[in-house]
C-alpha cells in the first residue's frame, strides 16, 4: 500500500505517497499512542466530515494528547487531500500519533504528528448482492471493560484484538467476526456496529464499551424517521436464535445484511432492505437549490 502514486498530507504539507515515512522509534508504533479516523467521500463530499473531525480530536484527548489542528483546519486539510489526488468517491484516513523525540512509556515531549491519506473506494450499490448477507464468526476476544481502556476513542491500540479476530474469522472462511463484550454480551464487529430485527423492531447493544459509530447513530435516526422502533439494550448471544434479521453498520460496511453468525441463521428482509437503501440515499451530497 505504500508504493502508490498520489499525495499524502503530512504535518501540514503534501508529500508524495511513497515518501510519507516515519522513524522506527515512533512512540505510536511502540506504545500505541495513535488515533485515527475512517471516513468516506461520496461524489466529492465527505459524509459527516465535521463529526469525524470532532471525533478525531476527542479520540486523542481520551489518550491525553491534543491534535495541533482545529476541526476547521482538519476539515480543510481533508478536502485539499481529496482534491490533490483527484478523487470523488474515496476512503479518507486521518491519523495522529506521538513521534520519535522520546522513547519510553512517558513521552510528554514527543511531537504530535498528523497525516491524511485518501484512496479510491467506489460505492458499489448492488442491492441483490447485499441482500444475500455476509457470514460472521464469533470472536474469542472480547471488548474490554471500559475501566481497562479508553473505549470511546478510535485508538489504534484497541484494534489489536480486532485484527486478530478478523484474521481468524477469514482463515475459517467468514467475512468478519462478531465480538462479545467483557460481560459476555453482544458488542459489535471488528470494524462495524451490529443490529438485529425481531417482529419489525430493531435491537442493538448499548454502546457503553465500544465505539458508538456515526453510522450506528445515522441508521438509528433513519429507522426512527421511518417509524421503526429501536431498542438499545443488553443482548445476550443466546438471544440470536430469536432474531429474524441482522445487519452491520459502519463507514466502510455502510449497511450490510448478515445471513449467519456462528450457529445462528438470519434471512435479510424488509427492514434490512429499507435501511440499506435509506443509508445509500442519505450519504449522497445534498443538492441545495
Ligand atoms: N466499531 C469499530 C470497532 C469500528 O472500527 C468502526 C468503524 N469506524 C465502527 C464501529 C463504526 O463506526 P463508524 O460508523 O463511525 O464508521
Amino acid at each position: 500500500f505504500d508504493q502508490r502514486d498520489g499525495f499524502i498530507w503530512k504535518d501540514g504539507e503534501m508529500v508524495p505517497w511513497k515518501d510519507a515515512k516515519l522513524h522506527v522509534l515512533t512512540h505510536g508504533l511502540h506504545y500505541g499512542s495513535c488515533v485515527f479516523e475512517g471516513e468516506r467521500a461520496y461524489n466529492g463530499v465527505i459524509y459527516k466530515s465535521h463529526q469525524h473531525a470532532e471525533r478525531f480530536r476527542k479520540s486523542a484527548e481520551l489518550l491525553d494528547f491534543e491534535i495541533p489542528y482545529s476541526v476547521q483546519e482538519i476539515e480543510a486539510a481533508k478536502k485539499l487531500t481529496i482534491a490533490k489526488n483527484n478523487l470523488t468517491n474515496c476512503y479518507v484516513r486521518p491519523v495522529a500519533w506521538r513521534g520519535s523525540e522520546m522513547m519510553a512509556v512517558a513521552a510528554q515531549n514527543a511531537k504530535i504528528h498528523m497525516a491524511i491519506a485518501v484512496w479510491d473506494w467506489p460505492s458499489m450499490f448492488d442491492i441483490a448482492t447485499k441482500m444475500k448477507g455476509i457470514r460472521l464468526d464469533i470472536a474469542e476476544y472480547r471488548r474490554p471493560d471500559p475501566a481497562c481502556a479508553p473505549c470511546a476513542s478510535k485508538a489504534a491500540g484497541l484494534y489489536m484484538i480486532c485484527t486478530i479476530s478478523k484474521h481468524r474469522a477469514e482463515r475459517r472462511g467468514y467475512a468478519d467476526a462478531m465480538m462479545l463484550d467483557w460481560q459476555g454480551r453482544v458488542a459489535e464487529c471488528t470494524g462495524a456496529n451490529i443490529m438485529f430485527v425481531k417482529d419489525g423492531e430493531i435491537h442493538t447493544p448499548i454502546a457503553d464499551c465500544f465505539l458508538n459509530g456515526l453510522t450506528r447513530q445515522t441508521v438509528i435516526g433513519l429507522a426512527k424517521d421511518k417509524g421503526i422502533k429501536v431498542n438499545e439494550r443488553r443482548i445476550m448471544p443466546e438471544e440470536l436464535a430469536g432474531f429474524d434479521e441482522c445487519f452491520v453498520v459502519g463507514t466502510g460496511a455502510e449497511v450490510t445484511p448478515v445471513s449467519e453468525i456462528g450457529p445462528y441463521r438470519f434471512t435479510p428482509g424488509a427492514i434490512s432492505r429499507t435501511l440499506v437503501e435509506a443509508y445509500a440515499a442519505e450519504v449522497q451530497p445534498k443538492v441545495h437549490a
